[in-house]
């Protein structure tokens, strides 16, 4: 057959298409076979307990991790291809992790700043202002010059966002972005995920925060052993769970 033939293709029009996606460490099947698409504008939020392969998902999707077969399309491109401009990919894709990886070496400013440079290319006085934007917009416009060590876990997270943001991204992606946190500080990370979403953008957050599934997300998927047992409306699967696995799952954490 023809490459042409055997070339994989997007179904529609998907901001997120991710199609029958393995990925194996060693002899470890993590994931097998994941199908699943994200709306341009939808919040997806993923749950499954631990082990189940939601990080490894999450990492796939901006080739953090090298998925072993499958395909997936972000807006369209395929960026499982061979050739895809690495570098392009992830700064399509702002990614938010549990522990913020900060530079500790750097303030907040040149946190934002540093990739803006080096990957996108622009100018100190453009980085400057866009990081100000963000820095705006997830409430710590006043904490520029601190460095990550005097602010707290949830601020930081909050300049990890931002970070994200300053690369001006299509889609965001979090993984368990309040898991490491005290839990007086998961609310505002929570607000700035909640406004983000009210403007529109594109969002997979991996959480066990029930509400916010509830409240903001248009999709939830359940992981659990590397497959997708369950997905669905937030609100229905949360209020009726149709698979057992869902059931005991949830059982254990609402
Ligand atoms: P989750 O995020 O749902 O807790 P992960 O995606 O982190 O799950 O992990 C899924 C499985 O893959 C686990 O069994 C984990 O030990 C394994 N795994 C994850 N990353 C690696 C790696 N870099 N090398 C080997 N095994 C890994
Ligand atoms: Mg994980």
């Amino acid at each position: 057959m023809s490459e042409k033939n055997t070339a994989p293709q997007a179904r529609g029009d998907h901001a997120i298409d991710v199609q029958d996606l393995h990925k194996y460490f060693g002899d470890n099947e993590v994931l097998k076979g994941i199908d699943f698409t994200v709306d341009a504008g939808q919040v997806v939020c993923v749950i499954g307990p631990s082990g189940s392969g939601k990080s490894t998902l999450l990492r796939c999707i901006n080739r953090l991790e090298e998925p072993t077969s499958g395909t997936i399309f972000v807006a369209g491109e395929e960026i499982t291809h061979r050739d895809v401009d690495l570098d392009k990919v992830r700064s399509r894709i702002g990614m938010v992790f549990q522990q913020f990886n900060l530079f500790p070496h750097l303030t907040v400013m040149r946190n934002l700043c540093i990739a803006q440079e080096k990957v996108k290319g622009r100018k100190r006085e453009e980085a400057v202002a866009i990081a100000r934007k963000n820095l705006e917009k997830v409430g710590l416009a006043e904490r520029e010059d601190a460095y990550p060590a005097h602010l707290s876990g949830g601020q930081q997270q909050r300049i990890a966002i931002a970070r994200a943001l300053s690369m001006e991204p299509q889609m965001m992606l979090f993984d368990e972005p309040t898991s490491a946190l005290d839990p007086e500080l998961v609310g505002d990370v929570l607000q700035v995920m909640k406004d983000l979403a009210s403007e529109g953008m594109t969002m997979m957050v991996v959480t066990h925060e029930m509400g916010f599934a509830r409240e903001v997300g248009d999709k939830l998927v359940f992981m659990d052993g590397g497959v997708i047992v369950e997905e669905g409306d937030p609100r229905e699967v949360l209020a009726d769970p149709q698979h057992e696995r869902t059931q005991s799952f949830l059982s254990k954490v609402l």
